[in-house]
């Protein structure tokens, strides 16, 4: 368990692992030493829990170094997703604003092949994208 403690001398955020009250420690800030105090006379606090989380971003990090082209292909396919929503959008737009005119069959043509095929193609890179994440996830768990 880890807790931490201001110092003594400026009153620097000092967290502790692995250390037993009465051990002194350098502060990184000043120098000073400082003896540790007992962990049940100090709270665990935001800073400390961060300190505790970091290895998690480790093995996301050596996940992403592993599978460098999947994270890349997940992540284009995210934007791929996006732009063929606003593409679509655009589309719908332009078939609206033919709706008024004489092209009515055409505008209603477009109108209806803009909403199916941009939320079919939105719905499957986005899926795309998150299933490869999903893969990337599934392999990190099971590697233990
Ligand atoms: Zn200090």
């Amino acid at each position: 368990m880890s807790f931490n403690f201001k110092c003594t001398n400026c009153g620097e955020n000092i967290v502790i692992h692995y250390m037993k009250p009465g051990e002194s420690i350098t502060c990184k800030k000043c120098g000073c030493k400082n003896i540790v105090p007992d962990s049940n006379s100090t709270q665990v606090d935001k800073q400390s829990e961060l300190w505790v989380s970091a290895p998690n971003n480790k093995t996301d990090t050596s996940s992403f170094k592993k599978y460098p082209a999947l994270y890349s292909i997940s992540t284009i396919l995210k934007y791929v997703a996006y732009i063929v929503l606003i593409l679509s959008i655009g589309v719908l737009i332009y078939g609206l604003t033919l709706l008024g005119t004489y092209a009515k069959t055409l505008a209603i043509t477009i109108i209806s092949s803009s909403i199916y095929f941009g939320l079919v193609s939105f719905i499957s890179f986005l899926a795309f994208s998150e299933l490869i994440k999903l893969f990337i996830d599934i392999e990190k768990n099971t590697r233990k």
